[in-house]
């Protein structure tokens, strides 16, 4: 069965056809690192990575782009108005007292010790905003040029309603009622229609940055919503087949990411299927720090989770409705986790071939707008199934996880031997244990125990043996 997948630009499940035969050019947006990285976000990410999978499942060869913005992104900017708020990056670095070139290091390098830990396949690049004033504003250039700009005291702006003489569409992809939301919202007096927003921020009205450059403009940084059209350009080309993100996204970052795109290629469609995650929920409402709901990896570490128990638990829900997290569901999810590992254990060390009817199945559910739900049940139906051998059962789960990605090909290596996965935890333990880090050694023992495995400190050093 053919791709289907839900597109938000037509409003409608579509087949999939990429722009080049078995090839797939995708973006995400990713995290801007101020902060910890919440398990909302990585609800998206995690949708955006197993949209990935399921298109490598198909035969296509991904290329697969995702940003971190380390720079410029207002907090007015989720509002409507990226004319307004503070710095997120400023306020994290007088709130840490760090430069906010140190936040973004330091909350840059742990997205991506997290997104290792839930077995997300790497991207071709991790494109830092930073990395690319250049090219940013290379790109502003062009659309000044093709006349959709006009500069206030504070920046230069786009101008949405020119943008529109010139036979555009803006906003195509929110609802009427987010747009007049953003519009409400609006506080810049200088802004010639509320739905304007900043291409280049001048520091004069700012004050002093951490971060600033020298441009066309005058001093500054570059607007949020800039970075995301210039690296995928940079890295995809001017027209390319999927962009992902959460829901929020619809209603200004990706109108504003398609406004910028078209009118400075003068092409399109920019992007030809934009495919958006619904939001987790906590405890039925909003998640959010001044609720103290915001929970992170970490949270899940400090409580004994395996963050692959997040994973299943995503997985389990269908990625176009809101999902409810709670303590107790993620608990029952690292228990369902468990008795995967342990029934996949229990098949044995041959592998066979894998089961044609289960498969077909499992493509069908899968290929039906990423389905997941649907397609974990597939996987219990196999390890229920009594007519199937043992050795057909394992080749069928291991060719499943190509698309869960929950690391049973891990637990594959033959179970009187140690693999050589848990040889390398076994060394980085034992290198934590050596630095006095002990929260990480205790980490890793978790993860060795996980993957089915005994560790015992001995005078001789760490004894390992199957569990
Ligand atoms: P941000 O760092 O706020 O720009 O968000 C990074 C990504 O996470 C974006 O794609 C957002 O749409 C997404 N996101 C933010 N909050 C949630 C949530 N509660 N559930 C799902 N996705 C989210
Ligand atoms: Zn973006």
């Amino acid at each position: 069965m053919k791709l289907k997948l839900y597109n938000s630009l037509t409003r409608k499940i579509e087949d999939f056809e990429s722009i080049t035969p078995n090839k797939v050019g995708m973006y995400t947006c990713g995290p801007t690192v101020y902060d910890n990285v919440t398990i909302g976000n990585w609800r998206t990410y995690i949708m955006s990575d197993t949209l990935r999978r399921i298109l490598q499942y198909n035969g296509y060869n991904v290329d697969f782009v995702m940003n971190i913005t380390d720079v410029g992104h207002l907090t007015g900017d989720n509002e409507g108005d990226s004319s307004i708020g503070e710095d997120r990056m400023e306020k994290a670095s007088i709130r840490e007292g760090k430069t906010a070139w140190e936040i973004a290091e330091y909350y840059g390098n742990k997205f991506k010790k997290e997104y290792d830990l839930l077995n997300l396949l790497p991207p071709k690049i991790f494109s830092k905003a930073t990395d690319h004033i250049k090219e940013q504003i290379e790109l502003i250039e062009k659309i000044e040029k093709a006349g959709f700009t006009y500069k206030t005291n504070d920046g230069l702006y786009f101008d949405t309603v020119e943008y529109e003489k010139a036979g555009h569409k803006y906003g195509e992809l929110s609802s009427l009622e987010d747009i007049q939301e953003g519009a409400r919202v609006a506080k810049n007096p200088e802004k010639k229609n509320p739905r304007d927003f900043a291409l280049w921020k001048l520091h004069t009205t700012i004050g002093e940055r951490d971060m600033e450059w020298e441009s066309p403009w005058g001093v500054g940084f570059p607007g949020w919503h800039i970075e995301c059209s210039a690296m995928s350009q940079k890295y995809l080309g001017d027209q390319f087949d999927i962009h992902t993100g959460g829901e929020d996204l619809r209603s200004t970052h990706h109108p504003n990411e398609i406004a910028q795109s078209e009118s400075a290629c003068g092409c399109g469609p920019f992007v030809k299927y934009w495919i958006h995650g619904a939001f987790l929920l906590v405890d039925n409402g909003r998640m959010g720090k001044s609720k103290g709901n915001a929970y992170t990896i970490d949270n899940m570490l400090e409580r004994d989770f395996n963050p692959l128990s997040l994973k299943y638990l995503f997985l389990g829900g269908y990625y176009r409705k809101q999902q409810n997290f709670t303590w107790e569901a993620l608990e029952a999810s690292e228990n369902a986790l468990h008795n995967l590992y342990f029934k996949f254990r229990a098949l044995g060390d041959d592998i066979g071939e894998v089961n044609k009817r289960y498969q077909e199945k499992f493509i069908k559910y899968i290929n039906d707008d990423i389905s997941t739900p649907q397609a974990l049940a597939i996987m219990w139906d196999v390890i229920k199934d009594e007519n199937i051998s043992n050795p057909e059962k394992k080749a069928t789960l291991l060719d499943f996880d190509k698309v869960f990605g929950l690391k049973l090909d891990s637990l594959k290596e033959k179970s009187h031997d140690v693999p050589e996965n848990i040889m390398r935890l076994v060394d980085a333990r034992e290198k934590a244990r050596e630095t006095k880090d002990w929260a990480e050694a205790d980490r890793i023992r978790d993860e060795i125990t996980e993957a089915g495995f005994l560790i015992e400190d001995s005078e001789d050093g760490p004894k390992i043996s199957v569990s």
